[in-house]
């Protein structure tokens, strides 16, 4: 009997349970393009021609490689649009008596996949994506009776289990985490190496054509288009940053800087997002630099943490909250998201180069999505759904089950503190202090109110106030508080009305 196996667009590994379940001499592969995944939010452009171009070249992987591959292109006459509408139309195509997938990332596909399990004559199996180090029912058995569900405790959990940078029962080095080494400033006359640089080939030229004319409005440059499409490119890319960023990775882990998009970071979440990169590939090479005496130990351990730790215990939370969890709305936040989030076009230096290195490369690095976009979107009370869609529209590598638990419940504090212990809010100090925006903009981060203050400086303590009943009892909140109540009346009426007027001006 034949089996289909359809692989979705971020499951493009010759590693997938799918693939290993089935028979290369009997069963036929289905890749397909469909409008509902490149529509379901107005993704960037070069986000979509990433996604579409890596799809083709997987699909050209596997046919070497002696699989049978149906690909369905996205302008194909007779395309339904969806992926659950591309697997009855290939079952009949192909007489298969069952259908093989791999689980889906997201709610969305899950409950498409099982309403098409309904609908079709054959069987559908969904496997386990074992991709990851912690299935979903393992994160559900850690979780299950834990009062409160902290990163940190998972990861050391995941430690232990992985036998990563342990020494017996013992983190190496005596410390679990670096990360109070990993948080120095950028220093003047720093260098820094780029990422590595794909020169599109024919697949990707025409994939290219097609997105420049089918989404034309959307956001973001296409070209220059340098991401890698192959599991050879990400692997090259991955490379180059062990050689030559990771070494500076963990100090300056949390650095912006207005002429430096990439700094020592790795930028290879794209490729591992949709499995041109392994998991654990990547954790022993990190560690195998380490041995060798390549690079430090707070860069190996800050790196691994961010794979191992966090990458596994936001996806552990995705599952484990259920698609209710995007309707989250702790501080009840309803502004809409301000337009110069797509245009870029605002007098804060921050955020401005934020958003536009954002349009130019599809990427912006951890703190710059936690402590500019995201810290300014909570502070002013933007409506958290929004931000996620933001947020999953304009990023190479967002997939709604990495993506929303770090928008929502990392940095819109949306879920009331299940994920992170307080929120990630800041003035401008900590903008100043971590990068060179300040130098270039039109306020000045050391005013504290009045019309040439730093927005964020006034907005921080407003957030604060008038949200205190909500974070009253927050622990680690107790000294701010104290300042705020510090304060006179008369400075606290000056925050409160710099702060109308300027959501007025958003408005
Ligand atoms: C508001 C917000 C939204 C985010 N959305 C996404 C998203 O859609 N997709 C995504 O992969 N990451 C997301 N992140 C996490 C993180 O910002 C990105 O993984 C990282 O910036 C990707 O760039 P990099 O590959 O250069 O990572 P590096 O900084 O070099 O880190 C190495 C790797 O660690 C992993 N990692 C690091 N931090 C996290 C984290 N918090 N959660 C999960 N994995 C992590 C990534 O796989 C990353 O490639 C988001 C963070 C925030 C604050
Ligand atoms: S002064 Fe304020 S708004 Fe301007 S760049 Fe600095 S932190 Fe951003």
């Amino acid at each position: 009997m034949r089996n289909l196996i359809p692989i979705l667009g971020d499951q493009l590994s010759p590693d997938m349970t799918s693939l290993r379940a089935g028979n290369k001499d009997r069963d036929v592969v289905l890749i397909s393009e469909v409008a509902a995944e490149t529509g379901y939010v107005p993704h960037h452009k070069k986000k979509i021609a990433f996604v579409l171009s890596a799809m083709r070249h997987f699909a050209a992987e596997l046919e070497q490689s002696g699989w049978s591959v149906d690909l369905v292109r996205l302008d194909d006459s007779g395309n339904t649009g969806t992926i659950t509408g591309e697997i009855e139309r290939a079952v009949e195509r192909h007489r298969c008596g069952s259908v093989l997938v791999t689980e889906p990332g997201e709610w969305r596909l899950q409950s498409a996949l099982e309403d098409c399990a309904k609908a079709i004559k054959v069987p559908l199996r969904i496997l386990d994506d074992d991709r990851f180090f912690c299935s979903r029912a393992k994160f559900a058995d850690w979780a299950e009776g834990r009062t409160q569900l902290r990163m940190e405790n998972f990861y050391r959990d995941m430690r232990r289990e992985t036998g990563l940078l342990m020494d017996g029962s013992k983190p190496v080095g005596g410390k679990w985490n670096y990360d109070a080494e990993n948080r120095k400033p950028p220093k003047d006359g720093m260098s820094f190496p780029r990422p590595r640089e794909t020169k599109p080939d024919e697949i990707t030229e025409e994939v290219l054509t097609l997105v420049e004319t089918s989404f034309a409005g959307n956001f973001g440059d296409l070209e220059p288009f340098w991401f890698a499409v192959t599991r050879a490119g990400a692997e090259a890319a991955l490379e180059k940053f062990v050689a030559e960023a990771l070494p500076g990775f963990g100090d300056y882990q949390d650095a912006m800087l207005q002429d430096e998009p990439f700094l020592y970071h790795a930028v290879i979440a794209l490729y591992l997002n949709v499995g041109l990169l392994d998991a654990r590939v990547i954790c022993c090479r990190v560690e195998a630099a380490y041995e060798a005496g390549d690079i430090p130990l707070n860069a190996a351990e800050g790196f691994i943490r961010q794979i191992i730790g966090w990458r596994e215990y936001v996806r552990g939370i995705y599952w484990l909250e259920g698609p209710g969890y995007a309707d989250r709305n702790f501080f009840r936040n309803e502004r809409p998201l301000p337009d110069f989030y797509w245009s870029g076009e605002t007098d804060m230096a921050c955020l401005r180069a934020c958003i536009e290195q954002t349009r130019a490369h599809a990427y912006a690095h951890h703190i710059q999505r936690l402590m500019v976009t995201g810290n300014f979107a909570m502070l002013t009370g933007i409506n958290p759904k929004a931000v996620h869609e933001w947020y999953l529209a304009v990023y190479a590598d967002a997939f709604e089950w990495v993506e929303l638990p770090n928008t929502l419940g990392m940095s819109q504090f949306a879920d009331g503190g299940l994920l992170a212990s307080k929120p990630y809010a800041a003035s401008g100090n900590y903008i100043n202090r971590m990068s060179d925006y300040c130098q270039d903009c039109r306020y000045k981060v050391t005013v504290k109110t009045g019309a040439d203050a730093c927005p964020f400086n006034y907005l921080y303590w407003d957030f604060l106030a008038r949200n205190r009943e909500a974070l009253d009892g927050n622990p680690r909140l107790g000294r701010s508080y104290q300042t705020w109540d510090r304060f006179d009346p008369e400075r606290q009426n000056t925050i409160r009305a710099d702060t109308e007027w300027f959501l007025e001006t958003l408005e």
